[in-house]
Order: C-alpha cells, then structure tokens, then sequence
C-alpha cells in the first residue's frame, strides 16, 4: 500500500492529478491518501519525481516493533487485572497465536491470489 513520506513531498500535486479514483488530497502543502477508496494501481509512485510516494516494505521494522509493543502491554495489562504474574506467559501465547493466525491468512490469501495469475 502507498504512502506518502512527508519529509520528501514538495507538495507538487501530480499525484493528486493523476490518480485515476481522486483519493490524493493535499493536507499542510503535503499529499495524503485516504486508503478506503485506493486501487493500488501504483500510479502515484509511478509519477512522484521526489520519490516521496513509498512502498509499505518500508513500515515493516516500525510495525513489527508496534506490535511487539503492543504484546508487552497487554501481557502487563493481564497480569495486572487479572492478580497474576503467570497470566503473563498465557497473554504472550495468546498474541504468538494470533499472529500466527494472521501468517496463516497472508499464506492461504497469496495461495488463492497464485491461482488468479493469468496464463
Ligand atoms: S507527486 Fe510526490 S512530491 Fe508531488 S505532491 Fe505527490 S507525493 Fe508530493
Ligand atoms: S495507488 Fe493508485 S489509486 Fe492508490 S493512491 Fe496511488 S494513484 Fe491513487
């Protein structure tokens, strides 16, 4: 999914031109993509000159670090409301499990999206 990286958008509006479903707009001289009407036509990459429309490969470090995060404090959270220091090791079981849940979902999508590959 695109996103624009502020700190290299000049504010040039060409992608907001070109974008076939008009869902570029310019907030504070900078563009900005509303992702619910997005196609992911590439297009907006395609024509920055600034290299400001990025890739979400990018994100990956950051995300991986939010949800880290975000398993730390739940794992707190259960110990805490619910009185027990090893609710902690069950929380973390828990969240490896969803995000294991959620590999499963990429893997099985990737498979049936192989299949709508043209000949
Ligand atoms: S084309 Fe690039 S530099 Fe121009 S407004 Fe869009 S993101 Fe910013
Ligand atoms: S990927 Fe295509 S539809 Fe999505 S914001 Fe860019 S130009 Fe618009």
């Amino acid at each position: 999914m695109p996103w624009v990286d502020k700190n290299e958008c000049t504010g040039c509006g060409t992608c907001v031109e070109e974008c076939p479903v008009d869902t570029i707009y310019m907030a504070n001289e900078h563009a900005e993509i509303d992702m619910d009407n997005c196609i992911h036509c590439g297009i907006c990459h395609d024509v920055c000159a600034e290299g400001a429309v990025r890739h979400d490969s990018e994100k990956i470090p950051d995300e991986v670090n939010a949800n880290v995060a975000k398993t730390k404090e739940f794992m707190n959270a259960c110990a805490k409301y619910l009185g027990n220091a090893k609710e902690k090791q069950k929380c973390l079981n828990r969240m490896m499990h969803h995000f294991n849940i959620e590999k499963i979902i990429a893997e099985k999508t990737i498979e049936k999206l192989q299949m709508l590959e043209e000949k």
